[in-house]
């Protein structure tokens, strides 16, 4: 079992100057403090936290990034865990994070019982979020509940009329999905084993024709199950799959590093299988009707 529970990593507050980098080159900036200044239950199963507080300079590019919370966890100490900037005003000084509601996990935790004035810690950066490639027709996003918030994102940074399709499978599935693009939602009821019918559902999936991408985020193995076949059974170019591993079923802090590409059959290597399998071809994915689909 993995766990990432840590303090403030940079030892304190300090201010909001970079400070050098530690091994490895990368930049450590120090935590923000941030409250709660509203808690809404956007369905049974989500919550939507809007703080503010240290936010003076706090970067979020792209669509859908992600970055570190820092939670209570129940042995007196912080819990850190990845969430994803479902909407930052950086004017007003407000960001909005969408928290699944899971059985256990001090993040899930907190969030179910957040209230107005409540204080905890971000990071002092966000990762950089989701651009779609200049030459993509179309894209398919694959998504569990966690990764919800992150499909919202990217969905409203979508090109109007861009033939797009959200394969969700969340207990909740009255939640609307806004975007200017041509999106089709179909929403998945969860099975016994969790994202296994996403997984289903992504391997029956039948991909328009012409240069596209297919984003992905959910548990652990089903990611891998869908990756293999993007990239083995569809033989699709590794720049037009985006995978990642949103939480693995049975650990507590899953990495936010798992691509999947160690599967790959090496670092950063894609071994297309079936040479030259074109994608499936298919009636556009985004004129085929859903069931029980939303969108705005
Ligand atoms: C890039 C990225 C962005 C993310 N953005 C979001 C986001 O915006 N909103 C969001 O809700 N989550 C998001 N996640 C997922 C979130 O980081 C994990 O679900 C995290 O494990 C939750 O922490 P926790 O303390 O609640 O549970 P943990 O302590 O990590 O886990 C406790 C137990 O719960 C299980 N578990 C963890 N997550 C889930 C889940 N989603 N469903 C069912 N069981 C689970 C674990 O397997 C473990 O057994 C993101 C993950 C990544 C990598």
């Amino acid at each position: 079992m993995t766990q990432e529970m840590v303090g403030n990593a940079d030892g304190g507050r300090r201010g909001h100057a970079q400070r050098p980098a530690g091994g490895g080159g990368r930049q450590r900036l120090p935590h923000r403090k941030v409250r709660v200044a509203s808690a809404q239950r956007l369905s049974e199963h989500l919550v939507e936290l809007v703080v503010e507080g240290e936010l003076d300079g706090w970067q979020a590019a792209g669509a859908g990034g992600h970055f570190k919370v820092f939670v209570p966890d129940q042995a007196g100490g912080q819990a850190m865990r990845t969430y994803t900037v479902r909407r930052f005003d950086a004017d007003a000084g407000r960001l909005a994070i969408d928290f699944a509601l899971h059985d256990e996990g001090p993040a899930a935790a907190f969030a179910r019982t957040a209230a107005v004035g409540d204080e905890f810690e971000i990071s002092g950066l966000s990762r950089p979020g989701f651009e779609l490639g200049g030459d993509s027709e179309w894209i398919v996003l694959i998504a569990d509940l966690s990764a919800l918030p992150a499909v919202c994102a990217i969905a409203e940074s979508l090109p109007a009329g861009l033939p797009a399709m959200a394969l969700v499978e969340a207990p909740d599935q009255q939640l609307a999905i806004a975007s200017d693009a041509a999106l089709v939602v179909r929403w998945l009821e969860a099975g016994q084993e969790p994202c296994q019918r996403l997984a289903e559902a992504a391997l029956a999936l039948a991909l328009p024709e012409g240069p596209g991408e297919v984003w992905v985020g959910c548990e652990a193995a089903a990611m891998r199950t869908i990756r293999r076949h993007l990239l083995g059974d569809l033989g699709l170019p590794a720049q037009r799959v985006h995978t990642r591993a949103y939480w693995k079923r049975g650990v507590a802090g899953h990495s936010d590093h798992d691509t999947g590409a160690d599967a790959d059959g090496g670092p950063g290597r894609v071994e297309p299988g079936g040479a030259g399998t074109p994608p499936v071809l298919a009636a556009d994915a985004a004129s085929a009707h859903s069931e029980g689909g939303r969108h705005e």
